[in-house]
């Protein structure tokens, strides 16, 4: 077999397209494919695709290919142009490579593989891209993807904020809880943000949302309230965000008695937070007796745990009734706890119960939510930080968002001999 009719194989071309020249550099181990068409063939205007005969070529255009072995590996194609009368002069669709990304389809496919398991920076040095070349990739993987996906409202949304930087960078995330991706990236975590998510659908599209997890942030909740009919039964205030306020103040109460503690020379809850803010049942079996000795002394941060601990029963319940029951004793018992941190976040709570009881119908949290947060950190740091908001945006879509990513040719042919 000679080497043009190899490479025709290998590139798995079809007359009327051939393989004119192949040139092999070892020097600067290269292998050049100089693609070609039979003559007297007719060629399909992209817009139309209707055939014509050939009226010029463009200009010759380089494709990045796989590598043959060790060889870095080129494909070159003038690509027929026609004279249609409906469009004018066309050039024809690239059955070789993407117009502008400089890589065969199968390189570039390439490229999205590498790029879903490594860091922009790995990429870009087991490619043999530049940095800003792999990007582009992932932008346009993107951009493919989106183009792509599906116009749909998911049934059980999620809604969450993300810091993007050190300082109040925000974004908000909009999750199908079901699908577990991305859906939506917003700018900030403001009201108008979330509702340039929900104005790309109907009413009656948005009607159909059964439920949104969120948490209990007053922007969030003006924006469903505005486009989600029914979102009073909707929304369901997440029970992790929930913990995470209880948290936050059983940190306050271990902060502040500690501090007195210390000043009055005794060290009893020095290297002791994360035992009050972790599960029961999480805590390390060798820290256990320290714990155990702890609850056994007279404790503020004692009486915010148990009250802490005892909220988490409320998710167990199956109808909104016993919620709220279960709530009402909990509530006296915090806000009669002297513990200010706890009361405040008791009322904050309160304020909020409806659509926190909404849980026993919906059952959703943003607990998936939080698995991609931890999957965007993770981006993050493979990334050695972004340049920008807008890589921010297509890191996460691109790994995130459950998109179809791939370039492929078109199905059809865009070369066909005159005679057939
Ligand atoms: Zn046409």
């Amino acid at each position: 077999m000679d080497d043009n009719l190899l490479f025709t194989k290998i590139l798995g071309i079809s007359p009327p397209w051939l393989v004119k020249q192949v040139v092999v550099d070892e020097k600067s181990q290269r292998v050049d494919i100089y693609v070609d068409h039979e003559p007297g063939i007719r060629a399909m205007c992209p817009v139309c695709e209707k055939f014509y005969g050939v009226y010029d070529h463009a200009p010759e255009r380089i494709f990045r290919h796989l590598d043959t072995c060790q060889m870095g590996t080129y494909v070159h194609v003038r690509l027929p142009r026609v004279n249609c009368p409906d469009h004018g002069v066309k050039q024809i669709m690239s059955e070789f490579g993407e117009n502008g990304s400089g890589m065969t389809f199968a390189y570039e496919g390439c490229v999205i593989r590498v790029a879903r398991e490594c860091s922009i920076e790995a990429t870009a040095r087991i490619c043999g891209l530049g940095w800003d070349q792999s990007w582009n990739t992932l932008d346009r993987a993107v951009k493919r993807g989106l183009g792509r996906k599906e116009h749909r409202v998911p049934a059980r949304i999620g809604v969450d904020e993300k810091s993007i930087a050190k300082g109040h960078k925000y974004e908000s995330l909009v999750y199908d809880i079901d699908a577990g991706t991305v859906e939506y990236v917003c700018d900030d975590r403001g009201q108008k943000s979330l509702e340039k998510y929900y104005r790309q659908f109907s009413s009656d599209e948005l009607a159909k949302v059964q439920a949104v997890a969120m948490d209990m942030w007053d922007p969030y909740i003006a924006a469903t309230k505005a486009y989600i009919p029914g979102a009073e039964q909707k929304i369901v205030f997440d029970r992790f965000h929930i913990m995470r306020h209880v948290l936050d103040a059983v940190d306050k109460v271990r902060k502040a008695e500690h501090k007195a503690l210390t000043e009055a020379g005794q060290q009893t809850l020095k290297g002791a937070r994360y035992l009050w803010l972790w599960s029961q049942e999480n805590i390390p079996v060798w820290r256990q007796p320290e714990f155990e000795a702890l609850k056994a002394k007279d404790l503020k941060v004692c009486r915010a745990w148990a009250i802490k601990e005892n909220l988490r029963h409320m998710w167990s319940y199956w109808h909104a009734g016993y919620m709220r029951k279960y709530f009402a004793k909990w509530h006296h018992w915090a806000t009669h706890s002297r513990l200010e941190p706890i009361k405040k976040a008791a009322k904050t709570l309160k304020r909020h119960l409806d659509n926190i009881v909404t849980y026993a119908k919906h059952r959703i949290t943003n607990a998936l939510a939080e698995g991609i947060n931890a999957k965007i950190e993770k981006i993050k740091r493979m990334a050695c930080g972004f340049r920008n908001r807008a890589h921010y945006r297509t890191a996460i879509y691109f790994h995130c968002g459950g998109l179809d990513l791939f370039p492929r040719p078109s199905a059809q042919q865009t070369l066909k001999f005159k005679t057939r």
